[in-house]
């Protein structure tokens, strides 16, 4: 299979989303955001090996690609509209592409983001790595900066599922709910776009709560407060590891690909799309704090990370 028949076969459809004049074909892909809008850019690279396991099913892989890229549009507050993907394979397998694509499109589908283009080369270990554009009103797109004093910290979904999921794949031991969050994060795109105006600060969990948490800090020059009593965690994590663990994973585990954002409790929107947990507040110490119950608990975040 040529790179042309490859490209044909599994990434070209035929279909143009609202703001794609031409697509997969040509030298370069034309687009038309929408007039006046404001447009956000991410990119985001998953190296066998190191950001999945070579085990992973090829569906989940090309839909995980795409997710952590929505999950950083979420973020932003910006609705995804176009990506662009390249690809580095090992050897063109026809039945690999094929889940690949499959588990790629799909993911996109959910928002009717199109593939406008990419690039194709052969390697010594396969790299996908997707560009993703979205937009977003001028002066709404969510910054790590905005946070402030007083806000309330908050999170949606549930922690450390996702850590959680792919321990157990190591261990060859597959709990099906934990590993589907790490394989098939939900982006939190319609929350984001709830939030775009509103929030103060968001980033999305991809480190590990307080990793990320001590980003947004640092952005926004303030302190944090976490109650860790009040971290959101799923029956199955805690039936599956136990009370303790779970918590260190809510903490540190990473690949939650879940929204943290900070605001006043009073301009939370009543009726956002996803459950939401509110974690611990802003403070103006410099500091990130864990309590539980109100009494300081040290945390340390090492031996947490996953394939990084
Ligand atoms: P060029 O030689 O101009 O770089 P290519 O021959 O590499 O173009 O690619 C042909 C077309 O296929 C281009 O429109 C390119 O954007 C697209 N393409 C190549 N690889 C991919 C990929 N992995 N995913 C999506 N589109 C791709
Ligand atoms: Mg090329």
């Amino acid at each position: 299979m040529d790179e042309f028949e490859l490209i044909r076969r599994f990434f070209q459809r035929q279909e143009n989303s609202p703001v794609v004049i031409t697509g997969i074909g040509d030298d370069g892909a034309v687009v038309r955001p929408p007039p006046g809008k404001d447009l956000v850019t991410v990119i985001d690279t998953l190296v066998a090996g190191t950001h999945f396991p070579l085990t992973m099913a090829a569906a989940d892989i090309g839909y995980r690609a795409v997710a952590v890229n929505l999950s950083d549009m979420a973020a932003m507050g910006a609705r995804p509209r176009w990506m662009t993907m390249a690809l580095t394979l090992v050897d063109a397998e026809a039945s690999w592409l094929e889940g690949f694509a499959e588990g790629l499109h799909w993911a996109a589908a959910e928002w009717d983001v199109q593939l406008v283009g990419g690039d194709t080369t052969s390697g010594e270990n396969v790299v996908v790595s997707v560009q993703m554009t979205g937009d977003v009103d001028p002066g709404n797109a969510t910054y790590r900066s905005g946070a402030r004093a007083g806000d309330t910290i908050y999170v949606t979904g549930t922690l450390g599922d996702a850590a959680a999921g792919l321990d157990r794949l190591a261990n060859g031991d597959r709990n099906d709910y934990l590993y589907s969050r790490f394989a098939r994060p939900s982006a939190r795109v319609a929350t984001g776009l709830a939030l775009a105006g509103v929030a103060h600060a968001a980033i999305d969990i991809s480190d590990g709560l307080v990793a990320d948490l001590s980003k947004v800090i640092e952005a926004s020059a303030v302190g944090a407060e976490l109650d860790v009593h009040l971290l959101p965690l799923s029956a199955a994590l805690v039936d599956t590891v136990g009370p303790e663990q779970a918590l260190r994973l809510a903490l540190g585990g990473g690949d939650d690909y879940e929204l943290c954002f900070t605001m006043p409790k009073s301009l939370l929107p009543p009726d956002l799309p996803c459950e939401i947990s509110a974690v611990g507040r802003v403070t103006e110490s410099g500091q990130l704090v864990c309590l539980d119950q109100g009494v300081v608990v040290p945390f340390d975040d090492s031996g947490y990370r996953h394939f990084r």
